[in-house]
C-alpha cells in the first residue's frame, strides 16, 4: 500500500486557486510536497511565500518553469538568459532545490541552431544555479511542442544534452505526458539513472480523444498513459524524490477543485 509521503501537487494542477488556499488544502489532504509556478509568485514577497508553504507543513519540490533559451535574435537570447538568472535568485529565496527547463525552441531557424543555443545558455547559467544550491532539470517535451516550446523532445534528446553538458546540477524532469509514447522510454528512463540525472517525475494523463493538446490533460488512470508502468521504471532507475501531479486542463478546472483534489489523491494511491 503506497502512501502519500512522496506525493507533491503542482499549484498549476489546481489552477483556480490562490496559493494560500492551495497551500490549505494540500496539507489538509495529507500532500506534503508543493511545486510552485512562477506566475503564483508574481507581486508577492517570496520569503513569505516560503514561509506560508512551510509553516503549513509543505516542503517545496520544484520551481516551475524556467527556459526558453532559443531564439534566432541574439537579444532575446541574453534576456532568456537574464530571466533564467533572476529566477534561480527567486528559487534559492524560495527554497526550491530544482528548477524545471522547458528549453525552448525558435520555428524561424533550424532546430540544431536551437539546440545548440539551449546548451550554451545551460553552461552558463548552471554554475551560479550550483552556488545557489539549485538544481536544473530539464523536461523533454513531446514532439508536438518541437514548433515553439522545445527542441529536446525525447528523453534520449535529454539525457544526451545531460552527458554533453557534464555537470553534477543538471538534469532530466521526466513527464509522463510527454515521455509515454516513445518506443525507447524504458532504456532512456534507466540511462537517465544510470548517468545521475534524474531529477524529476511527473504524472498525468492523456484523455482519448484528446479535445486540446494543451489544456486536455486528465487525472491518472483515466487516460492511455501506462503511468503505473512508467512509475516502475523509474523507480527502478533509482529515482526516490517526488512524485508530481502536473495536470492542466480546462475541464477539470471548472470543477469543485476540493472533489478533483480528493480524485488526484485517491488516484495517486491506486494508478501510479
Ligand atoms: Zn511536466
Amino acid at each position: 500500500m503506497e502512501d502519500l509521503s512522496r506525493l507533491c501537487v503542482h499549484t498549476i494542477t489546481t489552477k483556480p486557486w490562490s496559493l494560500e488556499i492551495a497551500v490549505e488544502q494540500y496539507a489538509r489532504a495529507g500532500i506534503p510536497g508543493i511545486a510552485v509556478w512562477r506566475d503564483v509568485l508574481e507581486g508577492r514577497s517570496i520569503s513569505a511565500v516560503r514561509s506560508l508553504i512551510a509553516n503549513a507543513g509543505l516542503q517545496v519540490v520544484s520551481l516551475v518553469r524556467g527556459g526558453f533559451f532559443a531564439a534566432a535574435d541574439a537579444a532575446a537570447r541574453k534576456r532568456a538568459v537574464e530571466d533564467n538568472l533572476r529566477m534561480i535568485a527567486e528559487a534559492a529565496e524560495l527554497g526550491a532545490p530544482l528548477i524545471v527547463l522547458v528549453c525552448g525552441a525558435d520555428p524561424a531557424q533550424p532546430l540544431a541552431e536551437s539546440r545548440k543555443q539551449i546548451l550554451d545558455a545551460i553552461r552558463e547559467i548552471a554554475p551560479v544555479a550550483a552556488d545557489a544550491g539549485v538544481k536544473l532539470a530539464i523536461e523533454p517535451l513531446h514532439p508536438m511542442y518541437t514548433d515553439t516550446k522545445s527542441a529536446i523532445p525525447t528523453i534520449k534528446s535529454a539525457n544526451d544534452a545531460c552527458v554533453e553538458l557534464g555537470l553534477d546540477n543538471v538534469g532530466v524532469a521526466l513527464d509522463v505526458y510527454h515521455i509515454w509514447w516513445d518506443p525507447e522510454v524504458e532504456n532512456e528512463i534507466r540511462r537517465c539513472g544510470e548517468i545521475g540525472a534524474l531529477f524529476g517525475f511527473h504524472v498525468c494523463d492523456w484523455r482519448v480523444p484528446t479535445r486540446d493538446f494543451l489544456l486536455d490533460r486528465t487525472i491518472m488512470g483515466e487516460g492511455c498513459i501506462d503511468v503505473a508502468g512508467i512509475r516502475r521504471m523509474v523507480d527502478a532507475a533509482g529515482y526516490t524524490g517526488f512524485i508530481e501531479v502536473e495536470i492542466f486542463s480546462s475541464e477539470l478546472w471548472a470543477t469543485d477543485q476540493s472533489k478533483y483534489l480528493q480524485r488526484i489523491v485517491q488516484a495517486y494511491l491506486e494508478k501510479v
